[in-house]
């Protein structure tokens, strides 16, 4: 999914192509060879993807044509800014600086990140959304993930795979069994996919670099890979087998958090396999986990500024959903409301072409997650391609959303909320 718009190539620009979407231009990296001005091209996070011929562009884009404008109304129209007269005035002056795109001082994202008046904090999601709106106009960015193995040699306190985990049956997906699911994804319309584990030595790099090259070889699909740690040269060689993206959280911004939920790991060099991935050329996705026992507001407000710092073209915050079979079992879940603020501040603080994401243990946490999520800020969504019979096996912590669900219902649900909130299931952000 995110039905990418097929865009008429206007100009190349070295590596740079220039697209026309119906009348707007953006700009994206090309890497195909024979691109020329005039051709069709599907894009996809700032990668252009695919040639596809002008006739089957054309009737793509005469069925879009007309709902992409309905659409991006209706969604202006439901994003409108309004303040309250009766508005506690410190509230308003904040807004008011955040909508007018002026930096926020750290005690005034604080206030926001600890708002509890549900009218008050209406008022913020509002502000959110009118930025989103601003930035990312009506599109909505739907990636798939698989998650291809839950063998993990590392022993992170809060995570239901960790290798302390001895009642959790293991599974690692054949190269064959991988190829099949992204096949079903790519039929259904998926044009990027994350492939994540646990950090499996089960597969060695190049096994991982030869399922990515094949991958590429037969789908024209935007590849994230999350496989944990695996070096500056592991980076390395799956870029040159075709990824362009890593989802990495670094989980928490606080050293001292990380240590003791880490032991024997460093969060330096977390950050800094990430920042290689940047510099290789990656497209970074990358947050943390919200509700980490011991961590504060100013925690939560740096762990934000970090993946700001990291080029983050997606933010991915979760709440920590306590695992009965991790070293952290028993601690409460925070509240849905504290991450509809944190995504709601990640939208106000993070840069203009940063996506944000309803994540999946967020859906588990909250009923009204993705509903709320969307018109709060965020503007991004992930569906599990992931074959069923696995799906509950990658147990990070209970009761996962979406653990029964064909990936058919699951695309179902999500373009049909997408189409009431006037969203369209495209990723429109190229660069
Ligand atoms: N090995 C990969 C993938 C790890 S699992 C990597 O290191 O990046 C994916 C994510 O699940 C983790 O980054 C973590 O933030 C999240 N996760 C793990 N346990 C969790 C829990 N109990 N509650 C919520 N999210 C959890």
């Amino acid at each position: 999914m995110c039905y990418a718009i097929p865009g008429k190539v206007l100009e190349l620009r070295g590596k740079k192509a220039v697209i026309d979407y119906f009348g707007e231009s953006k700009t994206a990296v090309n890497e195909l060879v024979n691109l020329a001005p005039g051709d069709y091209v599907y894009a996809q996070g700032g990668y252009v993807i695919q040639k596809i011929n002008p006739k089957e562009a054309g009737d793509i884009l005469e069925t879009w044509k007309d709902m992409f404008f309905e659409l991006q109304e209706m969604d202006k129209n439901f994003s409108r800014l309004s303040f309250d007269s009766s508005l506690d005035q410190k509230l308003r002056v904040i807004l008011d600086k955040a909508c007018d795109e002026k930096k926020l001082k750290d005690e005034e994202l604080l206030y926001l990140l600890s708002l509890n008046d549900s009218k008050e904090r209406e008022t913020f999601f509002k502000a959110a959304n009118f930025l989103r709106q601003k930035y990312h106009s009506n599109s909505c960015c739907v990636h798939g993930i698989i998650e291809i193995s839950n063998f993990c040699k590392r022993g992170c306190y809060y995570c239901g795979i960790s290798s302390h985990n001895k009642n959790l049956e293991r599974y690692r997906m054949s190269k064959a069994e991988i190829l099949e699911a992204v096949k079903q994804a790519y039929d259904l319309g998926f044009k990027s996919l994350v492939l994540q584990s646990g950090e499996d030595s089960g597969y060695n790099i190049e096994e991982l670099a030869d399922i990515i090259k094949t991958i590429k070889e037969k789908y024209p699909l935007l590849i994230f890979i999350s496989f944990g740690e695996i070096g500056e040269d592991g980076l390395k060689k799956l870029y040159t087998a075709g990824a362009r993206g890593l989802l990495m959280r670094f989980e928490t911004s606080n050293p001292k958090l990380y240590q003791e939920l880490h032991p024997g790991f460093e969060l330096a060099n977390r950050i800094e396999e990430i920042r290689k991935a940047f510099e290789l050329g990656y497209l970074i996705i990358t947050g943390s986990l919200i509700g980490l026992p011991g961590q504060t507001d100013k925690d939560i407000l740096n762990d934000i500024r970090l993946a700001d710092e990291l080029h983050a073209e997606m933010m991915s915050f979760g709440p920590f959903l306590a695992h009965p079979d991790s070293k952290l079992s028993g601690i409460k879940a925070p509240s849905e409301d504290k991450i509809f603020n944190v995504m709601a501040l990640a939208r106000i603080e993070a840069a203009k072409e940063t996506k944000i994401l309803v994540t999946t243990a967020f859906e588990t946490l909250s009923k009204t997650a993705r509903e709320k999520g969307l018109v709060s800020g965020a503007s991004s969504l992930m569906l599990n391609v992931t074959p069923i019979k696995y799906r509950k096996l990658y147990s990070l912590y209970p009761n996962r959303a979406h653990q029964e669900e064909s990936v058919e219902d699951q695309i179902k649900d999500a373009v049909s909320l997408l189409k009431n909130l006037g969203r369209a299931p495209t990723d429109l952000s190229v660069r």
